[in-house]
């Protein structure tokens, strides 16, 4: 099958969280399962340095562009597949983060970066862009991509289109005078649109345009439909139920593999278990914190935002290092939440490390020299980093919501007899529940040394790889090609074959 796989950031080209994670790695996947899976993406100038050689397919005259949009083709690295850039040097060139400006704050711009972004992929799709090649379904990711099943609901044929949900919360929400701003045609300002509460979402144009919905666990899938979770757009996802699936992401296996992962001190697997605690007195030196087996050593890895609950890990910690825990915390976000984590660490020198900013191999040292890794997030699309903790034998303490819940099994007598546990898991999303999980986590590690070794090992041997679940999005895009009756074809298209120089307006 032909997919054009549409996403805002792709590891190891360009990543901020997850989204970067899975869309590096599940094209990679669905290319093993025999399809013709071609990437697109903005031409940052970060992926235009790592892209590798390049060269100019298309020039294409876009609305909300002063210049022509230049497509460029190349390999997305380390594998076969095509990768297709969107390059405009005003939108997109520039330095730092995709989305934010160096004080956190949105680019003003973005609704404009992202409706041309999702103008030349509709340009891709409908084949004016690249000489020769027709996506059958095209796959969007978020809000940023959000547009595209709304612009192409609106041509005839087209390509089928799935939208996936990485999360509901960002949903690329402007004013409502945006969306004149961008020359959007009127039929798509409605309820059954782009339109929500008067505002422009983008988010709301994928779910409501798309013609399949997913999302990243079966979990978030039901959570989503609820008022808790749904952000005001729970009706909708009600509504488009039937054609929304939840599927679990996967992991790449490769990045994170303890045997052969290059950022950390020591290799280690399941047959050399013995190494890991060299990873932890690593760690513990590299962090500053004193050297030794005893402590129970718990990491924490994520963007520092309500979501992921580093607020309830400061409300706990008083509680939590009176006793022989030490934590290594990396992270960024909220400037008041980074700042509460260094005046804590402040505080508790020889028990709290913490490390504000990203950084890759500073993550994968802890995964690899923790004994556990704390997820105490409020909600959960998927989360990765628990599958990367479990199969680096780091057991995950965890709240139980979204793919947390679908990942992690918790140690009840049932799950440690039958040898399925994986972690400790808690029901509220509050400090005290922090604290239960981690004294149990804490008991096992000192006391119950079996039962904590086959929980390290469980985990280490859980599949998490991308096949099964790459075969069930397979599955889906014949389900959603088949029942998509619009497919466009090179013939019918014919007049509107795209020569390099040949400007298009989509
Ligand atoms: P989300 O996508 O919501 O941020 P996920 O758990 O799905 O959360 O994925 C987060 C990914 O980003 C993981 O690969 C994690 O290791 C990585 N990550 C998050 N924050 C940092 C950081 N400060 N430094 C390095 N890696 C980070």
């Amino acid at each position: 099958m032909d997919v054009l796989f549409c996403t805002s950031e792709a590891f190891p080209l360009i990543k901020t969280g997850g989204l970067g994670d899975v869309c590096g790695s599940l094209p990679g996947a669905l290319h093993e399962l025999g399809n013709d899976v071609r990437l697109v993406l903005p031409a940052y100038a970060e992926v235009i340095e790592r892209a590798g050689k390049l060269e100019t397919i298309a020039s294409l005259v876009l609305s909300g562009a002063s210049a022509p949009v230049k497509i460029l083709r190349g390999q997305f690295p380390g594998s076969e597949i095509a990768l297709y850039l969107v390059d405009s040097a005003e939108h997109f060139r520039r330095p730092g983060n995709p989305y934010l400006q160096e004080d956190g704050s949105d680019w003003p711009d973005n609704a404009q970066r992202f409706a041309l972004f999702a103008r030349a992929i509709v340009a891709l799709a409908l084949g004016q862009a690249d000489t020769g090649w027709i996506p059958q379904l095209v796959h969007c990711n978020d809000w940023q991509t959000g547009l595209v099943p709304a612009l192409l609901s609106e041509h005839e044929p087209r390509p089928a289109t799935l939208f996936s949900i990485h999360n509901l919360s960002y949903q690329g929400l402007f004013p409502a005078a945006t969306f004149s701003e961008l020359g959007l045609q009127q039929s798509l300002w409605s309820i059954d649109g782009l339109e929500f509460n008067n505002m422009l979402s983008f988010l709301k144009g994928g779910i409501a345009r798309a013609d399949w919905v997913t999302t990243v666990s079966p979990s978030y899938a039901k959570e989503i439909c609820t008022s808790e979770f749904g952000y005001g757009l729970e009706g909708l996802l009600q509504y488009r139920s039937a054609n929304l699936t939840g599927i679990l992401n996967g992991m790449d296996n490769k990045t994170w593999d303890p045997a052969t992962d290059p950022h950390i001190e020591r290799g280690y697997d399941l047959h050399s278990l013995q190494h890991k605690i060299v990873n932890k007195f690593a760690l513990q030196r590299e962090q500053g914190l004193p050297v030794g087996s005893q402590p129970l050593l718990l990491g924490h890895i994520g963007r520092l935002v309500e979501q992921k609950g580093a607020d309830l890990i400061l409300d706990s910690l008083d509680a939590l290092l009176r006793h022989p825990i030490q934590m290594v915390i990396l992270g960024s976000g909220d400037h008041k939440l980074e700042q509460r984590l260094m005046d804590a660490a402040d505080r508790y020198p020889e028990q709290l490390a913490v490390h504000i900013g990203y950084d890759e191999g500073l993550a994968h040292r802890i995964e690899a020299g923790a004994d556990c890794l704390l997820i105490p997030s409020r909600y959960e699309p998927c989360g990765l980093n628990q599958m990367y903790s479990m199969a680096y034998g780091t057991v995950p303490i965890a709240h139980r919501t979204g793919g947390l819940a679908d990942s992690i099994v918790d140690l009840d007598e049932q799950s440690r007899r039958n040898y399925t546990a994986t972690g400790f898991v808690f029901d509220e999303d509050n400090p005290d529940a922090i604290l239960g999980a981690s004294r149990r986590a804490l008991t096992h590690f000192q006391t119950r040394r079996i039962d904590w070794w086959k929980l390290v090992i469980t985990g280490m041997k859980s599949d998490f790889s991308w096949s099964k679940s790459a075969a069930e999005y397979f599955e889906l895009y014949q389900r959603v090609c088949n029942n998509t009756k619009t497919q466009v074809s090179m013939a019918e298209n014919g007049e509107q074959h795209a020569t390099p120089s040949q400007a298009v307006t989509a």
